[in-house]
C-alpha cells in the first residue's frame, strides 16, 4: 500500500494570495501547500481523496491519468472546488467514476454543482463529469477498488468529517478531536495523516500541539501532520534540531537555545520568556550571557563544592548567577555531597538549591 499527498495545506494554501512572510516567500519547496487532498494505491489501484481548487495540478505533478473512486471527507470549499478536475478521468475511462462520502455531503455536493449531478447528459460536444454518487455508513467497513475503507465520523466546529482507515493507514483532516470511539477504530495503525493547523487553538481545527497529543494517544507507528498554514515553515515544524542562539516557537512558548560549554561537549540551556534553565554546564560565557539578561528565575547545575571537569561547581555557579543576575536562582544537578538544609544556610540571598518536587510560579504569565 502507498500513500501519497497530493496537497498538505489549509483553505487559504501556501503561499497565500498577497502574502510576504517567510513561508510564503521560502525557497524550500516544502513550504509550498497546496489544498489538502492524497492517494492511496493497492493492489494496482488508487482512491482518492478529496478534490481540491489544484486537484489538476497535483494530478499532473504525480504523473496520475486515472483513479478508481473518490473518497470525500466533507464537503468545504477547500475539499471538493477542483471536483470538475474529474471530468478529465471519467472521460478517459468512458464510465461514469464512483465518489463516496457521509450522505449529507453527497447532498451538499449535489446542490452546489446541480449541473454534475442532475443526471442530463452534457451538450453536444462537451463533457461534464460523470459520478456516482455512493453514500458510506460512518463506523462501518465497505470494500472500494478492492480495499476495507472503515468512515470514522470526527467532530469539525459543528460539522462531522469522515476520516478513512484503509488497512493499516488512515488519514484524518479537518478534525477538531480524536475521540475515544474514532481511536478504538485507529489501533494498530503503521502511518497516521492528522490534520494541524496552528500552533494556537482554532475552534473547529486541531492545533499542532493538540495534533501531537492526538497522535501520541492514537499511537501509529509515523504520523504526518497536514492541513498546515503559512505560520509554520516546514523545516522549522519539523526539526528536533533546534538552532542554536536563536528563538523557536514550541508549543506557543519562545523558546531560546542557549549553548554552553560540558567538557568537550555543548549542551543546550532553554530562555522561556523571564525564566531559563541552564543544566551540564561548565561555564556560561559572555555569549550565552548576553541572552540571559532580565531573567526572573534561572536554574543553573551546580555539582559539588570543589571543581568538576564538565560542571559548574557549586562556587562557580553561584558567581556564575550573580554575573547573570536573575531575580531568583535555583541551583539543580546535586550529588550526595551537600545535604540540602545545610547547602540553603550557606548559598547568597536569591540564591537556593532547587529539591524535587519544588514549583516555582513565575509573576507574569
Ligand atoms: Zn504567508
Ligand atoms: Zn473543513
Ligand atoms: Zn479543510
Amino acid at each position: 500500500m502507498r500513500l501519497v499527498f497530493l496537497g498538505t495545506g489549509t483553505s487559504y494554501g501556501v503561499p497565500q494570495i498577497g502574502c510576504g512572510c517567510r513561508t510564503c516567500t521560502s525557497a524550500d519547496a516544502r513550504d509550498r501547500r497546496t489544498r489538502s487532498a492524497a492517494l492511496i494505491e493497492s493492489g494496482g489501484r488508487r482512491l482518492l481523496i478529496d478534490t481540491p481548487p489544484e486537484l489538476r495540478l497535483q494530478l499532473v505533478a504525480a504523473g496520475v491519468g486515472t483513479v478508481d473512486a473518490v473518497l470525500f471527507t466533507h464537503a468545504h470549499a477547500d475539499h471538493v472546488h477542483g471536483i470538475d478536475d474529474l471530468r478529465a478521468i471519467s472521460v478517459r475511462q468512458g464510465a461514469a467514476l464512483d465518489v463516496y462520502g457521509a450522505a449529507e455531503t453527497l447532498t451538499e455536493l449535489a446542490r452546489r454543482f446541480p449541473y454534475i449531478f442532475d443526471h442530463t447528459p452534457p451538450h453536444q460536444g462537451t463533457s461534464k463529469p460523470q459520478l456516482a454518487a455512493r453514500a458510506l455508513e460512518p463506523d462501518r467497513e465497505t470494500t472500494i477498488a478492492g480495499m476495507a475503507v472503515r468512515a470514522v465520523p470526527l467532530p469539525h466546529g459543528r460539522d462531522t468529517v469522515l476520516g478513512f482507515r484503509i488497512g493499516s493507514v488512515a488519514y484524518l483532516t479537518d478534525a477538531k478531536a480524536v475521540p475515544e470511539p474514532a481511536r478504538a477504530q485507529l489501533t494498530g495503525l503503521d502511518v497516521l495523516v492528522l490534520n494541524a493547523l496552528l500552533p494556537r487553538p482554532h475552534p473547529l481545527h486541531l492545533s499542532i500541539p493538540e495534533a501531537v497529543a492526538a497522535a501520541q494517544q492514537i499511537g501509529a507507528r509515523r504520523t504526518f501532520l497536514t492541513h498546515l498554514t503559512h505560520d509554520t515553515p516546514h523545516a522549522e515544524l519539523a526539526a528536533h534540531q533546534l538552532e542554536p542562539d536563536r528563538e523557536t516557537t514550541i508549543a506557543g512558548m519562545a523558546v531560546r537555545a542557549v549553548p554552553l560549554p560540558h567538557g568537550a561537549d555543548t549542551v543546550l540551556g532553554f530562555r522561556v520568556g523571564a525564566m531559563a534553565y541552564l543544566t551540564d554546564a561548565k561555564a556560561v560565557p559572555e555569549g550565552a550571557r548576553a541572552q540571559l539578561a532580565g531573567l526572573e528565575v534561572l536554574v543553573l547545575n551546580a555539582l559539588l563544592p570543589r571543581p568538576h571537569p564538565l560542571h559548574l561547581s557549586i562556587p562557580e555557579a553561584v558567581a556564575a548567577a550573580q554575573q547573570i543576575g536573575a531575580r531568583r536562582t535555583f541551583l539543580t544537578h546535586l550529588t550526595h555531597d551537600s545535604p540540602h538544609a545545610e547547602l540553603a544556610a550557606r548559598l547568597p540571598p536569591g540564591i537556593a538549591p532547587a529539591y524535587d518536587g519544588l514549583v516555582v510560579e513565575l509573576g507574569a504569565e
